[in-house]
């Protein structure tokens, strides 16, 4: 699933596919992708010009040039892209827009996770959690010092800290040395500044990273293999920790898989 390196990925590679661009046509919009339900999205975003591409957590927000907002989430599996008008029409392409010159964005979610929501003029991240990218240790002290919740679950949840998934909040944790079961208003102010910088690090190595293992990705060209070798932590159940050679513990925690380290993660 993607998280923040992922999507801040597609941003980066996007932006100058469509900034600055006019939306001639909506060529196709698949209705119940839209939130709020009903809402004529294509008549909102005809003839408008996408004034900026940004990233806010997990959702690729574009700013239109009436003052109005959208957002798209990628969900599991979406994918949004810039394609040549002659690319054909994959299946499960819920949205196809003409930006002229033979351009066209598309988002396609074969397993429909994803959504696509108007913002109108508001910017709707009210309750959102601070970006971890310019995050200081004390907004997160903040938010974990409110929450009885295992850490692991507190870094989940996007109204604590925005664009976090399984991935990363368990490399994250393996990097500072935190168990995933600790109560997050047990962490005490070192901790937290430790957390705090081994998020940021282990955001940082990955979007260096994603770039090539995105296209790769959409490609189709197997790319796998490297992007698991990203990974300390997760997926690696059983295998040794990389820097005790421990073998890596899974469990079960919120419902999602979770990788630590008993070792270099105590209790
Ligand atoms: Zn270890």
């Amino acid at each position: 699933m993607p998280e923040l390196p992922e999507v801040q990925t597609v941003v980066t590679t996007l932006s100058s596919h469509v900034v600055g661009k006019k939306i001639r046509k909506v060529l196709h919009v698949r209705r119940d992708m839209i939130t709020p339900d009903g809402f004529d999205f294509a008549a909102a975003i005809k003839g408008r010009t996408i004034e900026s591409l940004t990233r806010r957590g997990k959702r690729i927000v574009f700013a239109l040039d009436d003052a109005n907002r959208f957002f798209i989430h990628l969900g599991m599996s979406g994918k949004l892209t810039a394609e040549s008008a002659k690319a054909p029409i994959l299946p499960h392409t819920h949205l196809i827009v003409d930006l002229g010159q033979s351009r066209q964005l598309r988002f396609r979610d074969p397993r429909r996770f994803g959504e696509i929501r108007w913002l109108g003029p508001t910017v709707g991240d009210e309750k959102m959690g601070p970006e971890p990218l310019v995050m200081r240790a004390s907004q997160l002290a903040a938010k974990l010092k409110k929450t009885k919740r295992a850490i692991k679950n507190a870094l989940m949840d996007q109204n604590v800290i925005a664009g976090l998934g399984n991935i990363y909040v368990d490399e994250s944790l393996f990097a500072a040395g935190i168990n995933p079961l600790t109560l997050a208003s047990d962490l005490d102010e070192d901790a937290i500044r430790r957390l705090t910088k081994s998020i940021k690090s282990t955001l940082r190595r990955a979007i260096r990273h994603r770039g090539s293992t995105l296209r790769d990705y959409v490609d189709a060209n197997g790319a796998a293999g490297r992007f698991k070798r990203l990974h300390r932590v997760y997926g690696r159940k059983g295998e040794p920790c990389a820097k005790c050679k421990t073998p890596i513990e899974r469990i079960v925690l919120g419902g999602r898989s979770t990788c630590f380290c008993p070792r270099c993660q105590p209790l």
